[in-house]
């Protein structure tokens, strides 16, 4: 079970302004790592600084309002609190994200070949900060990567446990977002770039990963469909959610 630490306790600054206008139950959570280079902290007396020098580098350099992630999660089984629950995040570099997603941000980073390992207190640490998102935010059970919304290389090695559903509070799969994908007109939501995604990677399919369900969309879907034994009607809901990510 992961600690929570609350902004007192981590020494945050105040916010400048707060905006409540998010929308989290057309989103859920999405998850970030930090950086193309190594950023975890050999020693969890080091987290509380690097939280710090986050706030600081968002406020003073991005000049934003403050850190921009709801919760920020360590290596060694830590939660930081950030913005929190029912405020709305700078994270995930559109609009749409920002309206209707939260953010938990794990302090891992680096490049293809040269992760931060993630541990067993990670996924614990980004377990519960994405359950508290939930449970006392509202937040949809759809939980995607930052580069579902964006072009970015974010989360790094955690996108692989965010399709496997490891990061899911309930753990394994990754949970249905609770939209079904059809067209025309083509659903726009970040999880059809999810499934978008695990439809190469997983069942060899060539789809545009883009977040639109369009034509190919539709078209894969029902080849799938048709090779699962489910009805083909080129929708996904729940069942050909589920077969994707099986
Ligand atoms: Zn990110
Ligand atoms: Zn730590």
């Amino acid at each position: 079970m992961a600690t929570f630490v609350t902004r007192a306790q981590w020494g945050a600054r105040a916010p400048l302004s707060v905006s409540g206008n998010i929308t989290p139950a057309q989103g859920g959570v999405v998850v970030h790592h930090i950086d193309a280079v190594k950023v975890a902290r050999a020693n969890h007396g080091d987290c509380a600084a690097q939280v710090r020098g986050i706030q600081n580098y968002h406020m003073d350099s991005n000049g934003w309002s403050d850190v921009a992630y709801s919760h920020l999660a360590c290596v060694h089984g830590y939660v930081f609190q950030g913005r929190g629950e029912y405020v709305r995040t700078a994270a995930q570099g559109t609009t749409q994200g920002n309206d209707d997603w939260y953010a938990v941000c794990a302090l891992t980073g680096g490049t293809s070949g040269d992760y931060d390992a993630i541990t067993t207190g990670l996924i614990d640490a980004v377990r519960y900060g994405i359950s508290r998102l939930r449970a006392s935010g509202g937040a949809a059970q759809a939980i995607t990567g930052h580069r579902d919304h964006h072009a970015t290389g974010c989360p790094g090695n955690l996108y692989a446990q965010v399709l496997n559903g490891a990061v899911n509070p309930g753990g394994g799969p990754l949970p249905y977002p609770g939209v079904t994908f059809r067209q025309p007109p083509a659903t726009v939501h970040a999880s059809v770039a999810t499934w978008q995604y695990r439809m190469n990677s997983a069942h060899g399919y060539s789809l545009t990963v883009d977040g639109q369900y369009g034509p190919g969309s539709d078209a894969a879907c029902r080849s799938l469909q048709s090779n699962r034994g489910l009805s083909v009607d080129g929708a996904v809901g729940p069942a050909t959610w589920g077969a994707t990510f099986a």
